[in-house]
This record gives C-alpha cells, structure tokens and sequence, in this order.
C-alpha cells in the first residue's frame, strides 16, 4: 500500500481557505482531514472532534509535555496544534491528508517532512482581505488579524504552490489541479514498474 500524502495549506485568515479545503475535500474521497488541537473556544456550529478537539490550557501543555505534537503555535491568542499519532496511523493507513494550519506551523513540518507539499492560498490583495472580512462582520480582533495576515504573507516563498483566491471557481481549479499533478508524480504511482514493463 502506498504511504499517505501531506498537504499543507495556510493562509491569512479572510482568504477563503476553509471554503476551498471543505470543497477540495467534498471533491476527492482519498483527502482526509486533520482535525487539530485547540485551545479557542468552540464558535456556533462547531462540533467537538470534527472541527477541532477543543482542549484546555493544562491539557494542552500536558500534550506538549508528553511530545504529542508534530507542531504546534501560537495564533491569534490561543495555542493550535498536530497530533503526532493522528497523522501517523492516517499516513500509514494510505490516506493523503489535508492539513489548515498557520505558516508557523507549517514551517515546523516542512523541517521534520520534507515530502509534505506546500500550498499558500492569498487574496488578491491586503485592501480586499480587509474588506472581506469586515463584510463577513468579522471586525473581532480586525487590527491583530490585519497585522498577522501582513507577517503571515511573508512566508509565501517557502511554499511550493501558491493559490491567488479572486475567484472562488477559479482558485478551486487550480487547488485541485495541485492535487491531481502530485498523484502523477513518478514517485508517487506505486504499479510504476508494471506500467514502465514493456513486456507486461
Ligand atoms: P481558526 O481559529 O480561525 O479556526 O484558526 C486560526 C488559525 O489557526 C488558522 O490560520 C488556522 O490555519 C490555524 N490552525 C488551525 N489548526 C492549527 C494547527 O494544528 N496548527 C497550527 N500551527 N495552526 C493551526
């Protein structure tokens, strides 16, 4: 059986990333999420274990303490992170994984797992981002977000792909077509042999 891909997708927040991901998602049934540790508060609609594992601040170290996490971070006042275990037994399960973490984090992994693939979504620019998300009456924290979309956009070059989000239809494309280019690549088509045999 093939081992699982990593896909790692950030991007401020505002970009449109959790609507592309739950696309992206819907789309291919060999994509399983990562659901992350949290210490934020559960928002309306949030299900325990299916957006997020909602922990508090002891638990939550106590899971640094014990090397629990691939990475974890800080992000807008509360700590987010990757449970070591989860992403071992869905790697090793086959399942590629997708997986919505901040750019500190990222940079965490692409140190420890250099097969993941990186993907940077952006809007299509600072002034839209802060219309957008004043129109979705997201105003909580506007200035914090604002500043931390502004350092998070320097992390882009790290990132092997980048999605510019201006149309929804368009930067989905362009995400799924990223997934399907990887599945082709030759270290990743696991009857490669059979297919290259010219006598088979
Ligand atoms: P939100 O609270 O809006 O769901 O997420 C806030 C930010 O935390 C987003 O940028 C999201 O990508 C990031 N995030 C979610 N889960 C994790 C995680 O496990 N690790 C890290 N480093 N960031 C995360």
């Amino acid at each position: 059986m093939r081992k699982g891909r990593l896909f790692v997708v950030s991007a401020p927040s505002g970009s449109g990333k959790t609507t592309l991901c739950r696309m992206l998602l819907d789309k291919f049934n060999t994509l399983s999420y990562s659901v992350s540790h949290t210490t934020r508060a559960a928002r309306a609609g949030e299900v325990d274990g299916e957006s997020y594992f909602f922990v508090d601040k002891n638990k939550f170290n106590e899971m640094i303490d014990k090397d629990d996490f691939l990475e974890y971070a800080f992000v807008h006042d509360n700590l987010y992170g990757t449970s070591k275990s989860m992403i071992e037994s869905m790697l090793a399960s086959g399942k590629d994984i997708l997986l919505d973490i901040d750019p500190q984090g990222a940079m965490q992994l692409k140190s420890k797992i250099s097969y993941g693939i990186y993907i940077f979504i952006v809007p299509p620019s600072i002034s839209e981002l802060k219309e957008r998300l004043i129109k979705r009456n997201d105003t909580d924290a506007l200035d914090l977000r604002m500043h931390n979309a502004t350092q998070e956009m320097m992390y882009v070059k790290e990132y092997d792909y980048l999605v510019v989000n201006k149309e929804l239809e368009r930067a989905f494309n362009e995400l799924s077509s990223i997934y399907v280019a990887e599945g082709c690549r030759t270290n990743v088509v696991s009857n490669i042999n059979s297919l290259c045999d010219i006598n088979h």
